[in-house]
């Protein structure tokens, strides 16, 4: 196993996220609200995004530093053209242990079975609602729930397992469907992730008020459903896991805003225009695309790389949590793709 770099916190880095377009064929409201993600809206030109070839190289040198767990993102990463391509190409990098990929579903019909053929392991959903009214509202009405659990069942029927529900939770919008969605998620066998709604970004105007606490979303699933806590799978994974009582399944918490986990943070993040962020809350990241477009050796581009992890300090969450007001000028979710 290589051993992997540290930053100035002696957190290794171990995980990289891809995010492959800006683009989205949703407009949730908490991530790129529709007003302002209109038909006006710039998104990022081709030229400007790493094909994948230079996606590859530089996954491979992360990979050298000790990267073992890659998820492709995005915007949504099923917009991005041929991405089974990227797949195939990212899968034989030598010491990846885990090639995943985080969407919102709509697209998986077409693409689960040619995803699991070029490699893809397994794959996250995320689905924020069962009730088709709240879910529209959410996803700006690009999506009905019904269309969403197709793709489901057909990742499910590729073999891309186990299959993981990401929920973000926001007091007043869905709050009220989370049991629903945690029996659903039981039935099937889906391990369901709640997720506290952040302040990423600047614009989905997050107060904290709309956060449900994790303990509160576990309170009120161990009312219907007895749950238990459980350990965690591994130092720096971030999600508090339960399991229920009846041994049926299990849950997982993203406490990122009442506990935050930036003491065993590991993620390095990788832009579709190749910037690398240190951190989701980041103002700046490092432009890699210039010296990789002039002709930079691996060598090169590999002690870039090792400097903005040696010299990372981010712990933005555990920062926040001692105030009440996010800060400005973020990079923004759909940019960076959680
Ligand atoms: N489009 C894909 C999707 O929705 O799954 C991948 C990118 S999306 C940015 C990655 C994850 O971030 C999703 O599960 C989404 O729900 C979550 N997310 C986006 N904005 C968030 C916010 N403000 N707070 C918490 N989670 C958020
Ligand atoms: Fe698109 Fe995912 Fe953001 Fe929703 S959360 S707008 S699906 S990128
Ligand atoms: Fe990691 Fe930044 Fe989140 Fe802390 S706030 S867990 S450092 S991404």
């Amino acid at each position: 196993m290589i051993e992997p770099i540290r930053d100035q916190f002696r957190r290794p880095l171990r995980d990289l996220r891809i995010s492959v377009t800006d683009r989205c064929n949703f407009r949730c409201t908490y991530c790129m609200p529709a007003e302002i993600f209109n038909e006006r809206y710039q998104f990022l030109p081709r030229a400007q995004i790493l094909t994948f070839e230079e996606i590859t190289r530089l996954t491979r040198l992360i990979v050298r530093l000790g990267a073992v767990k890659l998820r492709i993102t995005g915007g949504e990463p099923l917009v991005r053209e041929e991405l089974e391509t990227l797949i195939a190409m990212l899968r034989p990098i030598d010491g990846v242990d885990d090639l995943t990929l985080t969407t919102n579903g709509f697209l998986l019909p077409q693409k689960a079975q040619s995803l699991r053929e070029a490699g893809l392991n397994r794959i996250t959903v995320s689905l924020d609602s069962l009730d088709d009214a709240v879910f529209r509202r959410l996803n700006g009405n690009r999506s009905s729930v019904e269309k969403v659990l197709q793709g489901i069942t057909a990742a499910r029927q590729a073999g891309l397992a186990p299959i993981k529900i990401n929920c973000v939770v926001q007091r007043g919008v869905n709050d009220h469907t989370i049991v629903d969605l945690a029996r659903w998620a039981k039935d099937e066998g889906y391990i369901i992730r709640f997720i506290e709604y952040m302040d990423v970004g600047t614009m989905n105007g997050w107060r904290l008020d709309d956060v449900v606490p994790a303990r509160e979303i576990v309170e009120r699933i161990h009312a219907v459903l007895p749950l238990e806590p459980i350990e965690r799978n591994y130092r720096s994974e971030v999600a508090l896991r339960y399991r229920y009582q009846d041994g049926a399944g299990e849950i997982g918490l993203i406490a990122s805003v009442t506990m935050p986990f930036c003491g065993a943070c590991s993620r390095l993040r990788l832009s579709p225009e190749g910037e690398l962020f240190t951190c989701l809350f980041a103002t700046q990241g490092t432009d890699l695309r210039a010296p990789l477009r002039a002709g930079a050796s691996d060598e090169e581009l590999e002690t870039i790389i090792r400097g903005i992890w040696a010299d990372r300090t981010d712990r933005y969450s555990e920062v926040r949590a001692a105030q009440t007001t996010p800060r400005d000028h973020k990079v923004e979710m759909y940019h960076i793709g959680g």
